[in-house]
């Protein structure tokens, strides 16, 4: 997978990607990532990516030039018909369709090209949302600054889902969502440690009581926190 933020604050993206599962996808060559400055795609002699909104108000509004010229250099167009196979142009807003992990692994798995629209101010001119945006997304239901951070957001839940990206030690089918609940708890060594013992069932190698166990700890855990998950949970936690 591709994918290219576009956003006026470059330097924040910094080492960001650069850890873990994502750092060792980009070396595997399982994805790219790439970071642009909107302003090199502003045509003013002011290099300007926002201005005052119509109908007065507060705040600031990102202009559309810059962007539209931003994703016709990355994609070769700016129709929205026209865009390569497997391309997709997000828009990070809170007025988007909110993420989900379902949604996540859509995108990991169909997407091969992605432009990702980092905004700041009161938000994007709506022409881009309405000529170029092919996903409008939200990360949760509460307002951030800028885009970045739900960019980051994104980016790190799609990498993980790629495929060969989590490698062989570990996998995404028993985390928090994969089957409609939440994760059960975890332990690892010491056996005891102040006081606190690891539940018994754990230590004694029976595999079918351990995945009893840990089913049972999913159910508890999601019906304490989010009992909207559990219609519709069908699936084996381990
Ligand atoms: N006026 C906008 C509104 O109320 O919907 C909020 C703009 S916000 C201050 C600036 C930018 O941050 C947005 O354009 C968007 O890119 C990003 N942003 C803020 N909250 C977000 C969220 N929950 N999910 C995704 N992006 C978000």
């Amino acid at each position: 997978m591709k994918i290219d933020l576009l956003t006026i604050f470059p330097e924040f993206f910094g080492q960001v990607f650069d850890f873990g599962i994502i750092r060792r996808a980009k070396l595997a060559g399982i994805v790219e990532i790439n970071v642009y400055d909107l302003r090199e795609f502003a045509t003013d002699k002011h290099k300007m990516t926002d201005d005052r909104p119509f109908g007065g108000g507060d705040g600031m509004v990102m202009k559309p030039e810059p962007i539209f010229a931003a994703v016709e250099s990355l994609l070769g167009t700016c129709d929205r018909d026209a865009y390569p196979k497997g391309a997709k142009v997000v828009l990070l807003s809170p007025q988007g369709h909110p993420l989900k992990q379902s949604r996540v692994r859509d995108l990991a798995e169909t997407v091969d090209r992605m432009v990702i629209l980092c905004g700041r101010y009161e938000g994007i001119d709506e022409r881009v949302n309405e000529a170029l945006v092919t996903d409008e997304i939200s990360i949760g239901d509460y307002v951030l600054s800028g885009g970045e951070p739900a960019a980051v957001v994104l980016v790190d839940a799609m990498v993980r889902l790629l495929p060969e990206a989590l490698g062989s030690e570990t996998s995404a089918e028993n985390d928090s969502f994969s089957n409609g609940l939440l994760d059960c708890p975890h332990y690892t060594r010491p056996a005891e440690f102040r006081g606190m013992k690891v539940p018994e069932v754990l230590l004694n190698g029976n595999h079918a009581e351990i995945e009893s166990w840990r089913r049972q700890k999913a159910l508890e855990k999601t019906k304490k926190f989010r009992k909207d998950l559990l219609e519709g949970a069908n699936g084996e936690c381990g």
